[in-house]
C-alpha cells in the first residue's frame, strides 16, 4: 500500500510514501522529508506509486484512528482549495495542539476548574466556567425563554426550516433581539437531537452572548477558544467529540469543531474582521462556517446590525436570504446621532482642542442627571507622535516604518507593531532643538483631559493598556455597570455588544483617522464602529444620544451614520467598490513578498509581478509590486502586490499556479505571502 502525504509544512503539493500496516484518510503520520522526520497526514491511498519515483516509507503512524472525522476532512479540504493554503496546514490547524489518539481512546477525569488568569484580546473568561457535570436529559432549556416577537418568530422560521441550502443575513439592529433568535434556534434543534455552533469574533469582548447561552443551556455548553492551556483545550474538545454537549461557542478555530449531527451554525457580529485568520492557513471563519453548513446540511445565520458589503451584496444577489430586523424590541429609539465640525471648533477657539465645546455640555448634562457617558477614541497611548516644531523629525520604530506612540504613565515611547520602547528625548536629536511638541490624543490623554475638566467626575478607561487580564477587563466593567464611574473612555473594546442601560451619550473623538489609512475598507469599518458605539447608547427607557467629532463632517461615512441606515451606506459604498474594481464586486488576492534584505525583497516582488503579467488575461487585472503601506514591519521589508479578478476560478488557476512557481523555485529566505479574500492590506 502507499499514500498521499500532506505535510506539515508550507508546502501545497503532497508526497507519496510506502505504507506498511494501518492507516486511514485523515490518520497523523511520521515521515522522512529532506533529511527530517516531519508530521503530515495521510489525505489518499494507493495502490501503485508513481513510476520513475523513489518511495521513502512512512516512520509511523500517529493516530490509529482518524481525529479528523470526514467530513472536518472535507471541509480542510476545501479550506486548502479556496486559500490555496497546504493541505497538513490546514488540517493541523482543525485539532487542538498537542492532541494524540490516546486522548481519545482513554477517557481522562475532568481537570478542575482551577485555570489561570486570561490574557485579555485572546478570548476567554475565566470567571464563568461551562459546568462540567454530566449533561442533562434532551431536549430541556434552562430557565428565561421569552416569548418571541411577530419579527422573532418570522426570523426563526426562515432560519429553521429553509428551502434548501440558503444561509440567512439576520440584520437587526442592536438591540433588536438577535441573541434571543439564536437561543430559541439552537433550542430547536436541541429538540431535534442535533447540534449547535455559536461562533462569536471574540468571547472575551462579547460576554453577554456567553453568559446567556450558558444560563439557558446550563451543562449543555461548551466554550472553545485558544488562550486556555494545552491540556484545558483538549479536554473540552474531547468533551464536543465524544458528544457530551450539543452546543458550542467559540471563535475562529471553533468553526473545526467536532459536532456530530449539526443542525445550526450561528455566526454573530459576522462582518467583524477577527474572523479573517492572519497567520496561514488564512481562511476566514465566516464563509468556512458557510461552507461547513451546505456540506452538513445545516441551517446557518449570520448576524449583525452592520453587515459586511460581501454578505450584503450576498443578500442582495440573493444568494442568502434576507432578515432586516429594524426596530429594538420594546420600540426604544436609537439614538440621535449629531456630527460636530471640529474645524468650527478650531476657528472659534483658536486653537486644537480635544472635545468640542458641544460634547463637554453633553457630559456635563450627564452628570448632572446621573446618567452615564462612553467616549470612543480608537488609539491608545497619550499622543499618537512627537514631532521636532523646529526641523519637523518624528520618532520612527527602528524595526518599522511607523511612528512611536507616547505612553506618559511608563514614560516612554512605544512601537505598537512590535513593542519596542525607548525613552522619550528631551531634544530633539536631529537639530538639538527642545521644540518637541505631542501630537495626536490617545485615550490615556482623554482620560487626563477629562478628570481636569470635571474634577468630581469618576472616570474610568479600557484599552489594552489598562487591561492586562480579563479580571481587569471584568472589574471595570463591572464598576460602570454598579455606577461607580460617571465616564468610560476606550478603545474600539467598548463599542462591543454591551448593555448599560444608564449610558445616554456616547462621544465619539478622533473619528476621521481610520478613514486616512489606505485601505479600500476604511469608510466600513468607519460606519460599523460608528454604528455599533451608538448602539451603546440609550439602551435603558431614557434616550441615548451620539456626539461624534470630525474635521470632515461631509464624508458620506458620517452623514449616513446620522440615520444610521445601513441600506443607504451600501448604496453609496457600492458605487466606489464597483468603480474601482474592489469587493464585492471582484474577486480580491494579496501577495506579499516580506524579507529582512531590502534588495532581495524588492527583486522577489518584481520577479513574482512578473510571473503573474504571463499568465494575465482579460479577467485580471495586476496591482503593484509596490512597497506596502507599511513598508517595514518587525525588520522585515514588505512588498505588495494586488490581483482582482472578475472571475474567481481565473483567479485561483493564477494563485495555483503562482503557488507552485514559489514551491519549485525554491526562494530561500523571502517569504511569499498569498492572501485569498484579505481583510487586511496594511
Ligand atoms: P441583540 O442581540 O440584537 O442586541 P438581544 O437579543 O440582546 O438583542 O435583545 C435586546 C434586549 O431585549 C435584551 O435585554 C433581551 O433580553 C430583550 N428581549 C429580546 N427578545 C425579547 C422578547 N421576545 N421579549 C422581551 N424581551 C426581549
Ligand atoms: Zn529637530
Ligand atoms: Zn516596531
Amino acid at each position: 500500500m502507499y499514500a498521499d502525504i500532506a505535510v506539515c509544512l508550507p508546502l501545497v503539493r503532497t508526497f507519496v510514501y510506502k505504507l506498511n500496516g494501518d492507516a486511514e484518510v485523515g490518520c497523523r503520520v511520521i515521515v522522512p522529508f529532506r533529511k527530517r522526520e516531519v508530521e503530515g497526514f495521510v489525505v489518499r491511498l494507493r495502490k501503485d506509486a508513481p513510476r520513475d519515483m523513489e518511495v521513502h516509507e512512512i516512520s509511523s503512524v500517529v493516530d490509529a484512528s482518524p481525529l479528523i472525522r470526514p467530513d472536518i476532512f472535507e471541509l480542510c479540504r476545501w479550506i486548502a482549495d479556496y486559500y490555496v493554503s497546504p493541505t497538513g496546514e490546514v488540517l493541523k490547524a482543525a485539532l487542538p495542539p498537542g492532541i494524540t489518539a490516546k486522548h481519545v481512546e482513554r477517557p481522562r477525569p475532568s481537570p478542575a476548574a482551577s485555570r489561570p488568569p486570561l490574557p485579555l484580546g485572546e478570548a476567554g473568561r475565566a470567571k464563568r466556567e461551562p459546568d462540567r457535570a454530566k449533561p442533562q436529559e434532551r431536549p430541556v432549556e434552562g430557565s428565561g425563554r421569552l416569548k418571541p416577537t411577530v419579527d422573532q418568530l418570522r426570523s426563526l422560521e426562515r432560519i429553521v426550516s429553509p428551502a434548501g441550502f440558503h444561509p440567512v443575513l439576520l440584520h437587526g439592529v442592536t438591540g433588536s433581539g438577535k441573541t434571543e433568535i439564536y437561543m430559541q434556534a439552537a433550542a430547536h434543534f436541541l429538540a431535534a437531537g442535533k447540534t449547535s455552533l455559536i461562533l462569536v469574533p471574540e468571547i472575551g469582548l462579547t460576554p453577554q452572548l456567553t453568559d446567556r447561552f450558558a444560563a439557558r443551556f446550563p451543562n449543555q455548553t461548551a466554550i472553545l477558544h485558544s488562550s486556555l492551556t494545552r491540556p484545558q483545550r483538549i479536554d473540552d474538545w474531547l468533551r464536543v467529540y465524544r458528544g457530551e454537549v450539543p452546543i458550542v461557542i467559540g471563535t475562529r478555530s471553533a468553526v473545526f469543531a467536532p459536532l456530530k449531527d449539526l443542525g445550526l451554525i450561528v455566526v454573530d457580529e459576522e462582518h467583524e474582521t477577527s474572523y479573517k485568520q492572519e497567520e496561514v492557513p488564512r481562511y476566514h471563519a465566516r464563509d468556512t462556517a458557510v461552507m461547513r453548513a451546505k456540506l452538513a446540511r445545516a441551517a446557518i445565520v449570520l448576524g449583525s446590525a452592520t453587515p459586511s458589503m460581501e454578505s450584503f451584496q450576498n443578500a442582495e444577489s440573493k444568494k442568502y436570504a434576507y432578515i432586516g430586523l429594524t426596530a429594538r424590541v420594546e420600540d426604544r429609539a436609537l439614538p440621535a446621532v449629531e456630527i460636530v465640525n471640529m474645524r468650527e471648533e478650531y476657528a472659534a477657539e483658536g486653537k486644537q482642542v480635544v472635545f468640542a465645546r458641544r460634547l463637554l455640555q453633553a457630559i456635563s448634562a450627564r452628570l448632572e442627571r446621573s446618567e452615564q457617558t462612553m467616549i470612543l477614541l480608537n488609539r491608545r497611548g497619550y499622543a499618537a507622535f512627537l514631532l521636532c516644531r523646529h526641523c519637523g523629525f518624528t520618532f520612527q520604530c527602528n524595526a518599522c516604518s511607523v511612528a512611536m506612540t507616547y505612553h506618559r504613565s511608563i514614560e516612554k515611547l512605544l512601537c505598537h507593531y512590535c513593542g519596542l520602547a525607548r525613552r522619550p528625548p528631551e531634544r530633539c536629536p536631529e537639530c538639538d532643538s527642545e521644540y518637541i511638541h505631542y501630537v495626536g490624543e490617545g485615550t490615556e490623554r482623554l482620560e487626563a483631559e477629562l478628570k481636569h475638566l470635571f474634577a468630581d467626575a469618576r472616570v474610568g478607561r479600557i484599552d489594552r493598556d489598562t487591561m492586562r487580564h480579563m479580571r481587569d477587563y471584568e472589574r471595570v466593567l463591572g464598576g460602570f455597570r454598579a455606577g461607580d464611574i460617571d465616564i468610560l473612555v476606550g478603545t474600539q473594546m467598548i463599542a462591543k455588544g454591551h448593555d448599560f442601560p444608564r449610558v445616554t451619550l456616547v462621544g465619539v473623538v478622533g473619528a476621521d483617522a481610520p478613514l486616512a489609512l489606505p485601505d479600500f475598507r476604511a469608510a466600513e469599518r468607519t460606519f460599523q464602529l460608528l454604528t455599533q458605539v451608538a448602539g451603546r447608547s440609550g439602551r435603558g427607557d431614557r434616550p441615548g444620544e451620539v456626539v461624534i467629532q470630525s474635521y470632515f463632517p461631509d464624508h458620506y461615512t458620517f452623514q449616513l451614520a446620522i440615520t444610521q441606515r445601513f441600506e443607504d451606506f451600501f448604496a453609496r459604498e457600492s458605487r466606489y467598490r464597483k468603480a474601482m474594481f474592489y469587493p464585492p464586486f471582484t474577486a480580491l488576492a494579496g501577495i506579499m513578498v516580506s524579507d529582512r534584505n531590502a534588495v532581495r525583497a524588492s527583486n522577489m516582488a518584481r520577479e513574482v509581478g512578473e510571473f503573474l503579467e504571463s499568465l494575465r488575461s482579460n479577467a485580471i487585472r495586476i496591482l503593484g509590486p509596490a512597497p506596502a503601506p507599511l513598508e517595514r514591519i518587525k525588520r522585515l521589508h514588505r512588498h505588495q502586490l494586488l490581483i482582482k479578478s472578475s472571475s474567481r476560478s481565473t483567479l485561483h488557476h493564477l494563485l495555483d499556479r503562482l503557488r507552485q512557481h514559489i514551491e519549485e523555485r525554491k526562494i530561500g529566505a523571502t517569504r511569499v505571502i498569498i492572501d485569498v479574500d484579505p481583510v487586511s492590506l496594511l
